[in-house]
């Protein structure tokens, strides 16, 4: 498939993507440049196949009339961790990340979902909901990786990779507004920060709820 066959100007702008499977079931993508050298094919995750964690649940606050999301297993998330051991950096010998071979741009779900990795449509309260409503967080948390690098910004990338990332970020956005049971597609930039430097990543959340 193609990620985006016409983009400004009418100018064919990206490679076809690459799909892969992270060792947990996870979906992986890369978006290579238009220019990029690397093969089509990619090494597959070497880590321990393991299970995900259960979806997460969703609270009706009645006073702020918010939804609020609590996932108790993203207490286990990395928390700043040192480069030799990024989980976004590209696989080596000595740190088995969540990027299992080189990449251009990668995409893939999120270890720790906010929402998801359950679809499905989600009970909305009646009336004055009583306090304690809650139910499931359906929808889906991916991670968008801007670059291999460990630090950088989006704006000191080669326009080649910044039509990269614009369409990873179209393919992704088209693609989880089709899941079953969303209905708003957001990038968020606070999960990333505690994963890695600051401005590489992004993440892309597709909720059952407006929030
Ligand atoms: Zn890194």
């Amino acid at each position: 498939m193609y990620v985006s066959e016409v983009g400004v100007g009418g100018v064919l702008v990206n490679k076809p993507r690459i799909d892969g499977k992270l060792f947990d079931g996870r979906d992986l993508y890369y978006f290579d440049d238009q220019n990029s050298r690397l093969p089509e094919a990619r090494e597959p995750d070497q880590r321990e196949p393991d299970k995900r964690p259960q979806t997460a649940e969703l609270r009706y606050d009645p006073l702020t009339a918010e939804w609020i999301t609590v996932a108790s297993h993203r207490q286990q998330r990395a928390f700043l961790p040192p480069q030799h051991s990024c989980p976004l950096c590209p696989t080596t010998k000595t740190n088995l990340s969540e990027l299992p071979d080189q990449f251009d741009v990668a995409v893939f779900e999120n270890k720790g979902p906010a929402f998801g990795p359950d679809l499905g449509q989600i009970e909305h309260p009646n009336g004055r909901p009583r306090f304690g409503f809650s139910t499931t967080a359906f929808g889906r948390c991916e991670v968008v990786v801007f670059s291999p690098e460990h630090e950088g910004s989006l704006a000191q990338m080669p326009v080649e990779r910044v039509r990269t990332v614009i369409g990873a970020w179209m393919n992704r956005t088209k693609e989880l507004y089709e899941l079953e049971g969303v209905v708003q597609v957001f990038p968020l930039r606070t999960a990333a920060r505690r994963l890695a430097s600051p401005f590489t990543t992004r993440t892309a959340r597709s909720t059952p709820t407006l929030l």
